[in-house]
């Protein structure tokens, strides 16, 4: 399990949930233009995130900091990879189930 703030586990995890998206979905052999413009964005809200490592889910957070159309945009890549990850990177969900941050999208 990666250690280091929640904020940066988060990262850890978008990261990897935008490779499974991105290749499954069959943008190509390495993240797309599109997607890593969207990673970055959303790395991004992570570093600015008003609760920081106090945060909770994105999905269920009153701040709604993304704006649109990145927050319909991250909302397909979430619910694509999210129920992936439980197979690919299993110890990385426990740990956000454990922070309590973990929903399906
Ligand atoms: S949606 Fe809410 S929890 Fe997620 S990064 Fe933005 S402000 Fe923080
Ligand atoms: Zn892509």
């Amino acid at each position: 399990m990666a250690s280091g703030s929640k904020i940066e586990r988060e990262k850890i995890t978008l990261k990897h949930m935008f490779k499974i998206y991105c290749k499954g979905k069959g943008h190509g052999p390495t993240i797309c233009t599109d997607c890593s413009e969207l990673l970055t964005y959303s790395l991004r809200r992570l570093d600015k995130c008003p609760h920081g490592n106090k945060k909770g889910s994105c999905k269920d957070c009153i701040t709604h900091c993304y704006k649109e159309p990145e927050r319909t945009k991250i909302r397909k890549v979430m619910g694509y990879a999210g129920p992936r990850m439980m197979f690919r990177h299993p110890a990385m969900v426990i740990g956000h189930i454990r922070d309590g941050k973990w929903k399906s999208q």
